[in-house]
């Protein structure tokens, strides 16, 4: 098994792409983080070329459906004793909620703020949510 440098028990959020790494760690509160994290950009990618990484040195939860909101072709390894026992594959949740806002005017999350956004993942391929209140179709940018 790989073992991972200066992680002994903790997560490697892996594969983020090149430049994005800064916006996973704000995503993520990592700034207010009182452990170990190592924030790597540009690190070498067989599949990327360039990449950035995050190395977390405490077991955390983290929430998947945001990091698969933001990009899905993101990695995530759980590091026990600095081996990887385990990865984590993200794809784009199923279903949202008050993560992405309604942008029709005439929605009711937009009328009435205590109703919650929620959205459904109409397409993996595409990217693209809908509204359940008012079919208001979302595309996640790449
Ligand atoms: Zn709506």
């Amino acid at each position: 098994m790989l073992v991972v440098e200066g992680v002994k028990n903790g997560i490697v959020i892996d594969h983020i792409k090149a430049g994005k790494g800064i916006e996973v760690f704000n995503l993520l509160n990592l700034g207010e983080a009182d452990f170990h994290v190592a924030l790597i950009i540009n690190a070498q990618s067989k599949r990327l070329g360039k990449k950035d990484m995050i190395k977390v040195d405490n077991v955390m939860d983290l929430n998947l459906d945001l990091l698969g909101l933001f990009d899905p072709n993101i990695t995530i390894n759980v590091i026990e004793n600095e081996k990887v026992t385990s990865k984590i594959n993200l794809k784009l949740p199923q279903r949202v909620k008050n993560i992405i806002k309604c942008k029709n005017p005439r929605c009711i999350t937009s009328i009435e703020p205590y109703i919650e956004n929620e959205f459904e993942l109409l397409d993996q391929e595409s990217c693209e949510y809908r509204c359940v209140y008012c079919d208001e179709i979302y595309k996640i940018e790449k």
